[in-house]
């Protein structure tokens, strides 16, 4: 079965925004739930140009052949607008809502959905990375979340519900996305150029890491990535860990890629990812007795029996240190403290 759009792993949601369209019955406002990677993204851009369309196939299918989808594939649809945090910001910017100091509401997405559609009969606005949505931004949407124009809908893309403001999350229709199938990121890799020349056994080992992420498996496409992850639960398996060998080895990687910043935000990111399996995989076997089924992870993971109360202090530390690449922190300080704290795992203080 072809996947909905060439979208793997979601069809079921595909297929309720073709019922609801069919009934004339999409929703104003949606917020997209699901972990990162996943095509949560990719999904809101290609509805988008679905529902701009002006003559879409069954099951809400571009046409790909109108006036509006050919200006939505060229990413120059006047009544498709996507927003997201740049790359060098914490946040997303009050500009990019409501124009800046010198045109407020003159600019920016929310002055934009008030025009008139300028092709078709709809305007849809994406905002992506809405968890580094900070209140002040939020409070600009508030309104134009709570009556959108009538012709407008608003997508909202973030991964967890509890990172969304309770404002936000209250006026939106929540859709969840899951993570994908090991099988599904196959089908996807086999058409990318990068895994062409990979075996089936590589591309399986990949995906199977990947935790149901496109991102990450496409990352560890690179057999330096792929390696490391075993190397890092061999570190982290040997006790006591020592967070300055760590540190130097992550930082080994991260530099591998480069000097520019999304490469290595991105290479860090894989490694954390990695990290997080590898406490869960402790966590669960403390708890429940449960061997991992990575190879690579049972030796490594044995090391931490009794320990879970640990691993778990841990898992919070590198969740934190993730939130903290999407913050902008400069990253050897950020790995820095990671590795510290991992040596002598603490409870967060209370702020
Ligand atoms: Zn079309």
């Amino acid at each position: 079965m072809m996947a909905w759009q060439g979208i793997e792993g979601h069809d079921a949601i595909a297929a309720e925004f073709a019922r609801a369209h069919a009934r004339g019955r999409v929703a104003g406002t949606y917020l997209f739930i699901g972990p990162p990677g996943v095509g949560k993204g990719m999904f809101a851009r290609r509805l988008a140009k679905a529902l701009t369309c002006a003559a879409p196939r069954a099951g809400l299918v571009a046409c790909e052949s109108c006036a509006s989808c050919v200006q939505a594939e060229a990413g120059s649809h006047p009544d498709i607008d996507v927003v997201q945090k740049p790359e060098d910001k914490a946040t997303i910017p009050i500009d990019l809502l409501i124009g800046d100091a010198d045109h407020r509401m003159r600019e920016g997405l929310c002055w934009r959905l008030l025009l008139k559609p300028a092709v078709g009969g709809r305007k849809v606005a994406v905002i992506l990375d809405a968890d580094q949505l900070a209140e002040e931004a939020a409070n600009c949407l508030l309104k134009t979340l709570e009556e959108p124009p009538p012709e407008a809908v608003i997508i909202l893309v973030g991964t967890a519900l509890e990172r969304q403001l309770p404002t936000i999350r209250s006026r939106c229709q929540i859709v969840r996305f899951r993570p994908l199938a090991a099988d599904e990121i196959v089908r996807v890799l086999r058409g990318e150029p990068a895994a062409r020349q990979l075996d089936g056994e590589r591309l399986a080992a990949c995906a199977a890491s990947a935790g149901g992420s496109l991102d990450r498996a496409r990352q560890l496409l690179d057999d330096e990535l792929m390696a490391f992850r075993a190397a890092l639960f061999r570190i982290l398996g040997t006790r006591p860990l020592r967070g300055v060998d760590l540190a130097r080895e992550v930082l080994a990687v991260v530099d591998a890629a480069g000097k520019e910043a999304p490469p290595r935000r991105a290479r860090l990111r894989t490694v954390l990812d990695s990290a997080l399996d590898f406490f869960r995989a402790a966590i669960r076997q403390d708890a429940t007795g449960q061997q991992p089924a990575e190879a690579a992870l049972t030796a490594a993971v044995a090391s931490w029996h009794g320990d879970g109360e640990r691993a778990a202090t841990c898992l919070a530390h590198t969740l934190d240190a993730l939130d903290g690449i999407e913050r902008n922190a400069y990253l050897p300080i950020l790995v820095d403290a990671w590795t510290a704290l991992l040596e002598e795992p603490r409870l967060a203080q209370s702020s």
